[in-house]
């Protein structure tokens, strides 16, 4: 009885939920928060290593299949909350001690799996590291480098501030109810951020703008989603060459530092005229 809408599908084989746990490097002095614990077999492996962990659950049927299955540990709180909705600050505040590393591990419910990973990275929290699983074609969009097809504003939403690593490849096989393509783990790690955005916000519509059609140029992009009676012109050439970034070039072939660059860049020299 799954919720295919809820993104259900549940892995039981102890040795991928071992090896994920594993990948995370979950231990003792570790607090954890997990997305969506279905039945609760990852999160039993987990709690196994951790100081403490968090399980958050939207689908209320499975909140006493949780409670029933995971009795046996006292270090695990199950909350019915649908994360996107969730104050993430103040709920691990509120059942953390603060005093132990905070790691995110999950089975991520796939249709939400990057509004969520944004979601976790918007928090401000300073997680240690995100351990999750996507579809395998979310996590290589993720960890894209620039020049490849998988390379767009999700990669550089992410790697702005994160390493990304696939630790390993999950065959389709494994999960009850099967999905319809295999699966991956994703390591996500905080990085240091070198080229900082003048205004964030606006440095990640600038990357959106410019991937709004992938097969026009960045001069197009650029003129259409800042719009085109209030570009200057002869600004806008002037900063492409200074930077030089060809106006014909498309957004897939700019690093992340470029992007960087471009939109402090337009702030900088008021390409946008009021
Ligand atoms: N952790 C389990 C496992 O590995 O077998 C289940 C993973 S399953 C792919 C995703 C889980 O996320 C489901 O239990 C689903 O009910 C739950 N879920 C879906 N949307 C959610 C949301 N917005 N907030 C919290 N949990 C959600």
């Amino acid at each position: 009885n799954f919720k295919k809408s809820l993104g259900q599908n549940f892995l039981t084989d102890v040795n991928i939920l071992k090896k994920i746990v594993d990948a995370a490097g979950v231990d003792e002095n570790d607090d954890v928060l997990e997305i969506g614990p279905g039945i609760g077999a990852l999160t039993e492996q987990i709690a196994k290593r951790a100081h403490n962990v968090l399980a958050l659950e939207l689908d209320d049927r499975l909140i006493p299949v949780l409670a029933e299955t995971l009795e046996p540990y006292d270090n695990i709180q199950v909350v019915k909350q649908d994360v996107l909705k969730a104050d993430l600050k103040q709920l691990l505040s509120k059942h953390f001690d603060g005093q132990h590393h905070v790691k995110v591990v999950a089975n991520l419910p796939y249709y939400i799996t990057s509004p969520i990973i944004i979601h976790l990275l918007e928090t401000g929290l300073s997680f240690d590291s995100i351990v999750v699983m996507m579809q395998k074609e979310v996590a290589e969009r993720l960890g894209a480098h620039s020049g490849t097809k998988a390379y767009g504003s999700l990669s550089i939403r992410v790697q702005y501030q994160m390493n990304v690593k696939v630790a390993f490849i999950v065959p389709k096989t494994v999960f009850v109810p099967q999905p319809k393509v295999d699966s991956a783990i994703v390591i996500l790690s905080p990085k240091e951020i070198l080229a900082l955005p003048k205004d964030e916000q606006f440095f990640f519509k600038v990357v959106k703008g410019c991937f709004q059609h992938r097969r026009k140029t960045i001069w197009n992009n650029l003129q259409s989603f800042l719009g085109k009676k209030k570009v200057n012109k002869e600004k806008l050439q002037q900063m492409l060459l200074e930077l030089d970034v060809s106006p014909k070039t498309r957004a897939e072939n700019l690093s992340i530092d470029e992007f960087v660059q471009l939109a402090n860049k337009i702030i900088e020299l008021k390409i946008i005229e009021k």
